[in-house]
């Protein structure tokens, strides 16, 4: 998916005898709803042709079923994320937002928006700027590298994206970019970095294109193409400080550890994922809409009927969570990027092996293994420091 998630989706907290899961997650992310005006080639949504969208009681159970403790420190990121979520439109958007304003005020949330950017107006400017959102903009670079982009017609959504962009600037309202980089695409991270750079964005996370749900486009790149892809964004970022690289941050922050900090085992985040009708799925967006024979809808409760810390405290017990807990326990135990990784995503294990005992998988090869390959190759060209 293209939010702006972190590694592995794990928190800071220190494990402890028995105890994997964290009791309180630190991002929710949301379905307002299902429909997406765009149909990107690299989609996974498997329902973003039907509009069904989130009624403003399933947001009133969300919000009331956030439990008083949350969050223990920091704020609770709520993150809407879609389909597109400004296909809800303006005057639905704020309805679901009017439950969570006392949580708001009270800096126990903050709200995330991930958009096309595609349907950015005066009114949707007026709304982030009133609920204090925190926007990301989903582009890919200049119009060749954005050209997997597309509408419903395979029309280019590029000028359209651009011109949400540019809403954006001219009411000063800052935003962070996620980019998929495809097969195609990786040979360019220049080209990437220095457009998203002229938008003005100080801050872009980069997803290298992943098989998971309805995506059938297969344009994951090579380990070889990623560990190079990699290299480039490494001298690019050093060449160009001001502008902040998820990946290229998080690993620097894992090598500023201690070494026992680096080798601790952290508590895995539970990332509940709460559809429109408020069906709620653990571990990975990407699980949301999708069925197996072995695991059923993923389901772990429904916000109309069942608290959010039960649904956590039950969703511990199902079948697919307790086997990526087996599957991170094999990483743990064969793995030498364990330490950095922490296991990773669940979503790409099933996605692509069909189980989450899986450990090794394209996905954590070229997003995880191959960013610290690309440093340590640049580390090695430069020769021993001196
Ligand atoms: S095998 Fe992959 S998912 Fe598992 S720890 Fe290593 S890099 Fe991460």
């Amino acid at each position: 998916m293209t939010t702006g998630r972190g590694t592995a989706g794990v928190t800071n907290m220190t494990n402890s005898e028995g105890t994997w899961l964290a009791p309180e997650p630190t991002t929710l992310v949301l379905e307002p709803t299902s429909l997406c005006n765009l149909d990107c080639t690299y989609c996974y949504l498997p329902a973003r042709k039907l509009k069904r969208d989130m009624s403003p009681n399933v947001a009133q159970a969300i919000a009331d079923g956030i439990p008083p403790g949350w969050p223990s420190s920091g704020t609770l990121e709520v993150v809407w994320h879609g389909g597109e979520p400004l296909a809800t439109g303006v005057s639905a958007m704020r309805e679901l937002l009017a439950p969570f304003e006392e949580l708001r005020r009270a800096d126990r949330i903050t709200h995330v928006i991930q958009t096309n950017a595609t349907l950015i107006s005066d009114q949707w400017c007026n709304l982030f700027s009133a609920y204090d959102m925190s926007i990301g903009v989903s582009i890919d670079g200049p119009p060749e590298l954005t050209s997997n982009r597309v509408d419903w017609r395979g029309h280019p959504a590029f000028d359209r994206i651009v011109a949400g962009i540019s809403k954006l600037r001219e009411r000063n309202i800052h935003f962070s970019v996620i980019a998929v980089v495809d097969q195609a695409s990786a040979g360019r991270a220049g080209e990437l970095l220095d457009f998203v750079a002229a938008t003005g964005c100080r801050y872009i996370g980069i997803n290298l294109e992943e098989k998971e749900g309805a995506n059938q486009h297969g344009g994951t790149p090579t380990i070889e193409q990623a560990r190079r892809f990699w290299h480039d964004v490494f001298l690019w970022s050093n060449a160009n400080p001001d502008m902040k690289i998820r990946e290229v941050e998080h690993l620097l922050e894992y090598l500023a550890l201690s070494p026992r900090s680096r080798a601790a085992t952290v508590l895995h985040d539970p990332i509940p994922t709460i559809g429109w009708n408020g069906d709620t799925v653990l571990l990975s967006p990407e699980l949301l809409g999708t069925h197996s024979s072995a695991f059923h809808d993923f389901v772990a409760g429904n916000v109309l009927t069942d608290s959010l810390q039960e649904i956590i405290d039950r969703g511990a017990e199902l079948a697919y969570v307790q086997e990526f807990r087996g599957g991170v326990e094999a990483c743990k135990a064969a793995c030498e990027f364990f330490g950095h990784c922490q296991g990773a995503h669940a979503g790409n294990r099933f996605f692509e092996h069909g189980s989450f005992l899986a450990t090794e998988t394209e996905h954590c090869r070229t997003s995880t293994q191959a960013v610290v390959l690309a440093l340590h190759d640049i580390q090695c060209e430069r020769g021993p420091a001196r």
